[in-house]
């Protein structure tokens, strides 16, 4: 340990002095910057602006601009920025975490990086716990860059579209994590270029960064939505298949060939596929015109019936390849899908591409229309994309390794600028919690009469509500606050530093503002300042005589301790319970900090009672009687670093399945971004077709081969059937002596192009582009969408194979690269079937199908977040995580013994024993 902390605090040390260095150099430049006038001063950033686009980095340009910006904040917010402010604001451009007690002014802090990053032009984006912190500093450090002639927005999530892309193309963006993360995903759903919203992610100060990138990094940002409900579609077309004839092959009586009998369909079962005959094709579009689906003399083939076509498919799929108690079996009213190889029920899986509900239609059961998951992103993955990320906290250093290990952020202790005279006591422990409440009350009473403001920290609401229960009874005054109303309990929070303010908050509470010992009244000299009816001297009257007041409160709350902080239960991780003790001793002032505990607290009780307990009994502790000492104090350290250890397993866990997404989530939302800019498809369009055909034309007529193995009319008839394409090959034989393989494929390829080309001149080349365009994209996001559940679904299932040996790591990997390729081949395979095949009138009949599919496939669309529940009991946070649970299932399962010095079957690299054998 005191190596270890040789090592990481000669390091910070030594960083300290760099940045000291550098605030010399700053500091020399006051004297000069202050002779400047205003317009001079404001004329430094169009000046840097300049300097910049010229080469110059930001590096060079930093003491200049911090000067500039401190100077200015001088005059207009009156304030000048420390000296140790000046070091968190380098830690922050140097894309480190700053570690500043609360207090110390990071939001005044963040100005400079801020200020020097947005000269860029790129865009900054300061990122905080809640809309009301986004609005607060917006608003006041706003001021500062509107003076130095930057934009500032906010990016709140009710705003309109114009509104956000306003507040994103600001020079200072502040806005929450969670709508910068939705608004990133949601710029990946649109289907034109103009209604983005984001611009590329530079540079992100995260304020309050252990709140967003540790706790609320848990659960993924989520947006989920229904698939448009087709029931009723399902249900009528499902009647088509009943009406069409399987065509099937059979022997010649010399059994030397095959004739076919003509039917309407052709299946083939090893891949799961059907494909209309040119008969069937006709034979089905009569019907659905009987049927009222397809209106009088349109084919299948139109633009608009796109959507058609694949039902109808799916209908036939249903009808000719899947069949009850083989493929499926019906429980409950449901489909369940049973595995063709080992014959297990798979309960909650679905068929993609709509065959499932095809399936339920077919049966009579009622058509699900479940939610799907329409894309999703960690904050892990989001943040690291920025091209520099920084933040600042008061409680960094604990997870200091996480934050280097998962973000390759370095924490740089920033030391206070005047230090703390906070006096933390030691823990108190009672038997029971009778004994420790009856405790806590006498403290606060004592602070009471004594006139000592008192900040109560709890766990959750419940023991919020208990705790002021049992003050109201002892008729003691108090607030609560529950973090539920962001700017009122805000207001509340900064008058909690008043004589015998009583303030009970669970940690969540009043975030971001901070207790000022005598209350705050800077809001109430501001108040006067701006008043319309007070004249100059009146204000100035009035203001004196709140500070004079102010004053006495203040004086009288420092000689009576400063703000004490009880805290009802030691927090699950020791950096939460030093955010709720750095509420006090802010800027130098005096303050204390006590926690009381019992041995029915749900930490101690699962991690450390026991051994409590015994220290207890052989001290011969007399009820009522509290103990205090260091090897309590230990222990609950310890317990308090093995949730904390757990819960990075869980962070990093979700982060590890998440990489695998989320390279495939950068490959498709790079190629929807391409998508979305390009003007014209035809190239890209071009060498799908001619791939697609290649692949086709040598299944019939192999490369380099002899007429003799040649299938034309087999490849005829397929170009016919599924393409629309009629091209007289078996003519060509005829009238052609040295025909070729390679002429084949391009009389084919060339016969594609030409109905390319055809459609093209028909409707104009933007036109057509618009309409491929919807459909890539549409094709693109189906696919992916129905691509992120089968992800799930390998996830979830990929504990419960029987993989002995294997890493169900490795595995998933490897299985979810293969159901990427296919995707896409999926992908290709429908877009080129759509562009080759449509049908196309005119202008106006593309038009209004580009349309059609640009507008939204989803219904009831919801964001979620689950929130971190920092209140969450160590219980809730101990119990098996999904996929630990799968784990230990999978090797009872399979019968697979792991000894307890073998590796964790998890793959978590470390042994059984200090991994999954541990939970069990
Ligand atoms: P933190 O976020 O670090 O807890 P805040 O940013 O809320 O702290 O700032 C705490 C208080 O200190 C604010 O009222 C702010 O106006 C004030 N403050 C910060 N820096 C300075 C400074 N350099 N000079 C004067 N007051 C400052």
């Amino acid at each position: 340990m005191s190596f270890l902390t040789k090592i990481f605090g000669s390091r910070n040390q030594r960083l300290l002095k760099q940045y000291q260095k550098i605030v010399r150099e700053i500091n020399a430049l006051e004297p000069k910057l202050e002779a400047l006038t205003d317009e001079q001063l404001k004329a430094k950033t169009p000046e840097f602006k300049e300097r910049i686009s010229k080469g110059e980095t930001l590096d060079a340009i930093l003491p200049e601009a911090f000067a500039v910006c401190r100077e200015a904040s001088k005059r207009v917010l009156k304030m000048r920025h420390f000296d140790v402010q000046m070091m968190g604001g380098m830690a922050l451009h140097f894309g480190k975490i700053a570690e500043m007690g609360t207090g110390e002014g990071k939001t005044l802090m963040a100005t400079l990086p801020i200020y020097l990053n947005a000269l860029s032009g790129k865009g900054v984006h300061v990122v905080t716990v809640n809309d009301y912190l986004a609005q607060r500093d917006a608003e006041q450090m706003g001021q500062l860059y509107g003076w130095l002639g930057l934009t500032t927005g906010v990016n709140l999530s009710q705003l309109e579209h114009d509104a956000k892309q306003t507040a994103y193309s600001s020079d200072v963006t502040y806005g929450t994590n969670n709508e910068f993360g939705f608004d990133y995903l949601r710029d990946n759903m649109v289907y034109e270029a103009k209604d983005r919203v984001q611009r590329s992610l530079n540079f992100a100060v995260v304020d309050e960064v252990d709140s967003i990138l540790i706790d609320e990094a848990r659960t993924p940002l989520i947006i989920s939505g229904q698939a448009e409900n087709h029931t009723e579609l399902y249900y009528k077309i499902n009647e088509v298949p009943k009406l069409l004839t399987l065509q099937i092959g059979e022997e010649t009586p010399d059994g030397k060939g095959v004739v076919e009998v003509p039917g309407d369909y052709t299946k083939d079962e090893k891949s799961h596929q059907v494909l209309l005959t040119e008969a069937g094709h006709d034979k089905a579009e009569r019907i659905l015109t009987q049927m009222g689906l397809l209106p009088e003399g349109a084919s299948l083939y139109d633009a608009a019936n796109i959507s058609l076509v694949h039902h109808l498919y799916a209908a036939l799929r249903a009808h000719a390849l899947y069949f009850k108690d083989q493929h499926y079996v019906v429980l409950n009213d449901e489909i369940v899908i049973v595995d063709e190889f080992t014959g297990r029920m798979m309960t909650g899986r679905r068929w993609s591409d709509g065959l499932h509900q095809a399936v339920e239609a077919k049966e009579g059961v009622r058509i699900q229309n479940e939610n799907q998951t329409l894309a999703s992103i960690t904050f892990q993955n989001y943040f690291r994309m920025y091209a520099r990320l920084s933040g600042m906290t008061g409680t960094a250093d604990t997870e200091a390794y996480e934050f280097q290990e998962i973000y390759g952020l370095e924490t740089v202790v920033i030391p206070p600028n005047r230090p703390s005279q906070r006096k933390d006591r030691q823990d108190q422990v009672y038997k029971s919690s009778e004994e420790k409440y009856g405790a806590m009350l006498k403290d606060i009473q004592d602070c009471y009469e004594r006139g000592q403001p008192v900040l109560v920290g709890t766990t959750s609401i419940e023991n919020s509500e208990l705790l002021s229960s049992i003050l109201e009874k002892a008729k003691l005054p108090h607030n609560v606050l529950n973090a539920k109303q962001h700017a009122r309990e805000a207001e509340i929070i900064a008058q909690a530093g008043r004589p015998k303010g009583i303030t009970i908050a669970t940690n969540m509470a009043g975030r971001g503002t901070d207790i000022v010992l005598g209350g705050n009244v800077a809001k109430q000299v501001q108040l006067i300042e701006e008043s319309a009816t007070l004249s100059d001297a009146e204000k100035q009257a009035q203001a004196k005589q709140l500070r004079d007041e102010w004053q006495s409160l203040h004086d009288q709350v420092v000689a009576a301790g400063g703000l004490h902080i009880v805290g009802t239960e030691r927090h699950e991780s020791r950096r939460v319970d030093n955010q709720l003790r750095g509420r006090s001793g802010r800027q130098g002032d005096p303050g204390s900090s006590r926690f009381y505990l019992s041995l029915d607290d749900a930490l101690l009780r699962i991690f450390a009672g026991d051994r409590v307990r015994a220290i207890m009994d052989r001290l011969k502790m007399p009820e009522g009687e509290p103990i205090e000492a260091g090897i309590v104090s230990r222990s609950i350290e310890s317990a308090q670093r093995k949730v904390e250890a757990r819960n990075f397993d869980i962070r990093k866990q979700l982060l590890e399945y998440d990489d695998v997404a989320n390279d495939q989530r950068k490959v498709i939302y790079q190629q929807r971004n391409e998508l979305l800019e390009a003007h014209d498809m035809s190239e890209m369009m071009a060498s799908l077709r001619d791939g697609m055909f290649h692949d086709l034309v040598r299944m019939y007529v192999p490369d380099e081969s002899v007429e003799e193995q040649w299938d034309l009319k087999g490849l005829q008839t397929h170009l016919a059937a599924e393409w629309a394409l009629d091209i007289n090959l078996t003519g060509l034989l005829e009238t052609e002596q040295n025909l070729t393989d390679a002429d084949i494929l391009e009389r084919v390829v060339a016969a594609a192009k030409a109905n390319y080309d055809a459609k093209v001149d028909l409707v104009g080349k933007e036109s057509f582009a618009g309409f491929e365009r919807s459909v890539m994209l549409q094709s693109i996001d189906s696919h992916w969408r129905e691509h992120l559940a089968a992800l799930d679904h390998l996830r979830q299932g990929i504990h419960l194979r029987g993989y002995a040996q294997k890493n169900p790591k490795q595995e998933y990997k490897r299985e979810a690269f293969e159901l990427f390729g296919q995707m896409l081949d999926m992908i290709k395979n429908e877009v080129v079937r759509i562009i080759v095949t449509v049908r196309i009138q005119s202008r106006e009949e593309i038009e209004a199908a580009e349309q059609q599919l640009a507008q939204s496939q989803v219904e009831n669309v919801h964001y979620q977040h689950a929130d971190f529940d920092a209140n969450a009991s160590p219980e809730e946070m101990l119990a098996p995580n999904p996929v630990a649970t799968d784990d230990s299932q999978a090797y009872v399962e399979s019968g697979w013994k792991v000894g307890r010095n073998d590796m964790c079957p998890c793959g978590s690299g470390k042994k059984f024993k200090q991994c999954h054998g541990k939970l069990a």
